[in-house]
């Protein structure tokens, strides 16, 4: 079993991409679960067809402890397993616990069992950080893909969250996978994030272009496989799925300052915008 972690940035696309990615997985065959690590539960949203009526921290709260797997794992497409574990009223608690609840719970009710290929924890938040980092930190996660795109925001978070891979790197399992360029056509986008991969001593590992059938796809509550399978964007997803499932490249980060990824924007965005 592959336990995989996507982070970046706050809309930057983890929950399309993860979504898209193992839709790809499961109609390839795979056997996948996905837990949803963002208070705002819209992990799973694609994979279920619509949100998750109820999330591992409200379960709790309305049954007490003694609940059933099924209280809290749906069946989402192609039999793909969607927990979502939600979070604490807003303003209230750490964001971060429901996290370590929904994964405490999970393995206390068997949900972990020998026959998944892979699990997928969509983690939101621009660093790594108390709960946020409870996937990675517990030895959950050990391959961990960053989203990102060639918005200096998002290369700036990606370069905050490869900081706190670093440090739980050392002291276990965990390795960065890859990154992800979930475009926003940006000048330069592909060349811009390859150099930032390689920096980090990582690798673009696909490049998924930005499309409006991702949005056709959302309003009817479906992932871009299952709405339109042959389009274009369905196959990048399947690639990247690929891609994920084949790579054999997992690196403890080496982190840029601050100025040195203003740098590489300069030489990768900027001047070769106008060159
Ligand atoms: P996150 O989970 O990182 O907060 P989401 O996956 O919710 O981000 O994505 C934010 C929005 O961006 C979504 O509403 C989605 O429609 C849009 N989006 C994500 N990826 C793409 C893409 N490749 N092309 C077009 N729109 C996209
Ligand atoms: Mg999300």
């Amino acid at each position: 079993m592959r336990q995989v972690a996507i982070y970046g940035k706050g809309g930057i696309g983890k929950s399309t991409t993860t979504q898209n990615t193992v839709a790809a997985l499961a109609e390839a065959g795979k056997q996948v679960m996905v837990v949803g690590c963002d208070p705002k539960a819209d992990s799973t949203r694609l994979l279920l067809g619509g949100l998750c009526q109820k999330t591992v921290l409200d379960t709790l709260r309305d049954e007490g402890d003694d609940i059933e797997l099924d209280a809290i794992l749906k069946a989402g497409f192609r039999n793909t397993r969607c927990v979502e574990s939600g979070g604490p009223e807003p303003g209230v608690g750490c964001a971060g616990r429901g996290i370590i609840t929904s994964i405490n719970m999970l393995e206390s009710l068997g949900a972990y069992t020998p026959d998944l290929d892979y699990v997928f924890y969509d983690v939101l938040g621009d660093v790594v950080c108390g709960g946020f980092a409870m996937p990675i930190r517990e030895g959950k996660a050990e391959e961990i893909y960053i989203v990102a795109s060639g918005e200096l925001m998002a290369l700036y978070a990606a370069n905050n969250i490869s900081k706190g891979i670093k440090k739980y790197a050392t002291s276990g399992k965990v390795r960065l996978g890859g990154i992800i360029c979930n475009s926003r056509k940006v000048d330069n986008e592909l060349s811009l994030l390859q150099a930032f991969a390689e920096e980090l001593g990582s690798q673009l590992i696909h490049f998924v272009p930005r499309d409006n059938v991702v949005q056709r796809a959302e309003i009817h509550k479906k992932t871009v496989i299952d709405f339109e399978p042959e389009a274009g964007q369905a196959a990048e997803y399947r690639k990247l799925a690929a891609a994920i499932d084949g790579n054999e490249m997992f690196v403890v980060p080496k982190p840029m300052t601050q100025d040195r990824l203003e740098e590489l924007m300069m030489q990768h965005g900027f001047l070769d915008a106008i060159a």
